[in-house]
């Protein structure tokens, strides 16, 4: 086994090496800690016939972890000041691939499907930068990659709000956007410390499960995202007020809103944060021919 990259002599070293700065725009807060990336890692649960994707390598502290018990690893990075680092930090390792690219544009289906044609288990694992930790996330979901799971770093704060429950103040559509796809848990809370630099916010490593199927039928995903959103684009307004307001058309057709809510029994006063992914599915379902006549 090779000396890891992440204890913090070797990452200053190499840091030094290749007169490596910082920058702060790209979300760079790397691991210094070989005991957080083994946890990551087997919260993963990868086996020697598993792919892993990884979003920004870094200077490769989590890639080599992946690379040791997967089959292959591919990770995107958007610096190509990185690439160099990588090609020497990850030498002894022959199964990985770093793709210089900026996740956010990167065509990732149709790379998943050329490079794991042979693999089934496919997991997600990353240090998100945190300036994109949310479009990230739903990137990959809405994509429908062939995922097993997510295991990804982020702000606490955000980890807080993906897997919050009806009626509590988290919660809202970025919520119920994650648990259609899946099923979140908070598997670690993570010192500062355990950074280089330090961010100024706390982190969390989430697990994200894909369901089989998403645990409701809507007729239009996109619009019930579009209901969802709505309904929490003013937390102290009434869902009814904030679908009026929110939709198009809304306004013309506040009767039949109102009417459509008192069919399924939603109180048109509650506010949105108190409805369940159930709730919010019936009523797209139930707005969706009213909206898009
Ligand atoms: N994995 C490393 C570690 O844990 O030490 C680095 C994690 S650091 C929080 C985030 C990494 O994502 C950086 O290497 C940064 O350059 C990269 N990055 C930032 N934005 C990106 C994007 N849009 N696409 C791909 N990589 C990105």
């Amino acid at each position: 086994m090779h000396k890891d990259i992440a204890t913090p002599i070797r990452t200053k070293e190499i840091l030094k090496k290749f007169g490596f700065s910082f920058k702060k725009s790209l979300g760079q807060n790397f691991l210094i800690d070989p005991n957080i990336l083994k946890n990551i890692t087997e919260h993963a649960g990868l086996t020697k016939a598993s792919g892993a994707i990884e979003i920004g390598p870094g200077i490769g502290a989590l890639t080599e972890h992946l690379a040791r018990n997967s089959k292959k690893v591919l990770a995107f990075e958007i610096d190509q000041r990185l690439l160099p680092i990588l090609e020497d930090t990850l030498s002894p390792y022959d199964n990985v691939k770093v793709i210089h690219q900026d996740i956010l544009k990167a065509d990732i289906h149709t790379i998943v499907d050329e490079e794991f044609k042979d693999i089934h288990d496919v997991m997600v694992v990353a240090n998100l930068p945190y300036y994109v930790t949310t479009p990230i996330i739903l990137k990959l979901l809405t994509e429908r990659l062939p995922l097993r799971g997510i295991v990804v770093m982020l702000q606490k704060e955000v980890a807080d709000r993906i897997g919050a429950k009806p009626g509590t103040k988290e919660y809202g559509s970025l919520s119920i956007a994650i648990q259609y796809y899946t099923k979140a848990e908070t598997v670690m809370i993570v010192p500062k410390t355990v950074f280089m630099p330090q961010p100024n916010v706390d982190s969390a490593v989430i697990r994200l499960t894909l369901h089989e199927k998403p645990i409701v039928d809507v007729i239009d995903e996109e619009f019930f995202f579009q209901v969802t959103r709505a309904s929490f684009a003013q937390r102290r307004k009434t869902i009814l007020n904030n679908l009026i307001n929110q939709l198009p058309n809304g306004k013309e057709m506040k009767d039949a809103i109102s009417a459509a809510l008192s069919n399924l029994n939603i109180d048109p006063s509650r506010r949105g944060e108190t409805l369940s992914i159930q709730e919010f599915a019936s009523l797209s379902n139930a707005l969706f021919p009213i909206i898009n006549k």
